[in-house]
């Protein structure tokens, strides 16, 4: 599933090729991703202008001239795909947006996704992304902000990060070696955190998800253009590495059930206290 690397890789690549082009066409086959029945969706996009394209969490927000944004939400996994006159389209795609000078995006869903066109004043009232929490990537997600978000909250801290209403963009994914290098355990109260472990767990989370995005995303993953990530199996540290020795102190990485999730943890430098 895409997080926020794959999706703030994506978000920076359509930002940059598809800014100030205007839509010319859109063809969905698969009216059930859509929030409104195919030909409103059409009249309604056709003719605006893309001003920019952003990520929040796992969401893609394209903002269109005048007053809509079409967001955009690849489910467990999908293939959003640029093209261009020139170049062979995809043999299957669901969704397929051209501008007037004949590039445009194709999307391919694996599972489910959504795209959906709102009216900016509606924006807020959007019920898939206005709950969505603090973009984790973004100038406003300070460790101030973290900190407060953690005040006298009940709970685990893995399943309070998963939660894309608290924080928007980590699931079970990069959350492995984001407790890892906090040296958290998944399961451990929120409430006995002390101020170095919040501390450090607000830098291991910037760490892990910047080093992925660096990277271009996880390999498995492609990004606008059709190419893969560069963040392959062996750039992590403990995730989806079961007997493997933990980078820190050589234990054998365990794979745990924690809540409705899996956890990947070194035993020792991830204890429960
Ligand atoms: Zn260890």
């Amino acid at each position: 599933m895409p997080e926020l690397p794959e999706i703030a890789v994506k978000a920076r690549q359509m930002n940059k090729e598809i800014s100030g082009k205007r839509i010319a066409n859109i063809e969905a086959k698969q009216p059930k991703n859509l929030n409104m029945p195919v030909q409103r969706f059409v009249k309604t996009a056709k003719g605006k202008i893309v001003k920019n394209v952003s990520g929040k969490g796992k969401w893609i927000f394209i903002k269109l001239n005048p007053n809509y944004y079409m967001l955009i939400n690849l489910g467990m996994n999908a293939d959003l795909l640029y093209f261009t006159p020139n170049q062979k389209l995809p043999e299957k795609y669901q969704f397929k947006l051209t501008f007037t000078d004949k590039t445009g995006f194709t999307i391919q869903f694996q599972w489910f996704g959504y795209i959906h066109l709102v009216h900016e004043q509606e924006l807020s009232k959007h019920k898939l992304t206005s709950r969505l929490g603090v973009s984790l990537t973004k100038a406003e997600f300070t460790q101030e902000h973290f900190k407060e978000l953690l005040v006298n909250k009940k709970g685990r801290i893995k399943s309070f990060l998963i939660d894309q209403k608290n924080v928007a963009g980590i699931g079970n994914v990069y959350i492995q070696d984001i407790l890892f290098k906090a040296k958290l355990h998944p399961d451990q109260p929120i409430k006995t955190l002390f101020k170095e472990e919040v501390d450090a767990l607000y830098n291991a989370i910037l760490d892990v998800l910047n080093h992925s995005i660096r990277l271009g995303g996880l390999a498995y993953e492609k990004d606008f253009y059709g190419k893969n990530g560069r963040f392959a199996i062996n750039e992590f540290l403990v995730g989806y590495k079961t007997g493997k020795p933990c980078p820190t102190c050589g234990t054998a990485i365990e794979k745990i059930r924690t809540g409705s999730t899996a956890s990947y943890i070194c035993p020792k430098c991830q204890a429960l206290k």
